[in-house]
């Protein structure tokens, strides 16, 4: 039988670790896991860091921040961080691939038949795609949502059976975790609308996939019948221990799961 397909999103701020570089440390971290996993999983990843990529290697501080210099930067820093991933999962014996989509692709029809049958393809053949919005055609995920909603998408079409975003924060708290030292993280969600009320945004303008972007990734998940977790990409080893339950994250049950 088929391994199960887990789909591991990867934001900006993990990828970067907090910094305003890519972390080559996190990228090992990551692949030294995959290769232990892939004993049991297949996986897709989603990765952003293209703009962070970008701002190693460009000096555009005369460039005026809008969406279109978003997308230059993802132009120029796409194919830097894929040279980054093949450096680092080479290493590691991990074939990549690179998958640009938008959620036009995962409308019923031609586009769709082709995404889906390229991932296969790929999971097939020991590949592990690792998918970007392509931000040259689409900027959904650019101006929000960090590609929280993309991941989803990917997880439905290739019926994942689950889909693991990796945040700069543990999970879901009952109020924002960085005004209210007391918030307490909530550890199993089975009714998203019940949660909806906790998130508060931080409107810094700095990361574009809040919270409210990672539940709307989790109807999609829950109508689909996959489950979603929220993790701290942050921590080391945070994917084995987050699927084996060793450390702290948020767990979305989907529906038909409830009724077991
Ligand atoms: N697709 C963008 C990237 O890879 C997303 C950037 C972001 O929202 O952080 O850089």
């Amino acid at each position: 039988m088929d391994k199960p397909i887990i789909i591991l999103k990867i934001g900006s701020s993990t990828l970067t670790a907090g910094t305003n570089i890519i972390s080559r440390g996190k990228i090992e971290d990551i692949a030294r896991q995959l290769v232990e996993l892939r004993r049991d999983y297949r996986f897709i990843i989603v990765s952003s860091g293209a703009i962070a990529t970008a701002r190693q290697f460009v000096n555009a501080n005369d460039w005026e921040e809008v969406v279109h210099f978003r997308q230059a930067m993802a132009a120029i820093g796409q194919p830097k961080l894929m040279q980054i991933y093949h450096e680092i999962f080479r290493d590691f014996d991990l074939p990549i691939a690179q998958c640009l989509l938008t959620y036009r692709d995962f409308e019923e029809g031609e586009s769709r038949k082709n995404t889906f049958n390229t991932l296969r393809e790929l999971l097939l053949h020991g590949f592990i795609p690792i998918v970007n919005e392509n931000d040259t055609v689409a900027v959904e995920e650019l101006i929000v949502g960090d590609n929280d909603k993309l991941s989803a998408l990917v997880a439905v079409l290739i019926e994942a059976k689950m889909l693991v975003l990796a945040s700069d924060i543990d999970g879901i708290y009952d109020k924002n975790p960085h005004l209210h030292p007391d918030a307490t993280l909530i550890k199993e969600v089975r009714n998203i609308e019940e949660v909806t009320g906790f998130i508060e945004e931080k409107n810094d303008g700095l990361g574009t996939g809040g919270m409210t972007s990672k539940l709307v990734a989790a109807q999609i998940c829950s109508d689909a019948n996959i489950e979603m977790i929220i993790i701290n990409g942050g921590k080391p080893h945070f994917l084995i221990d987050g699927l084996g339950g060793n450390i702290p994250h948020t767990r979305f049950l989907p529906e038909a799961k409830l009724d077991c």
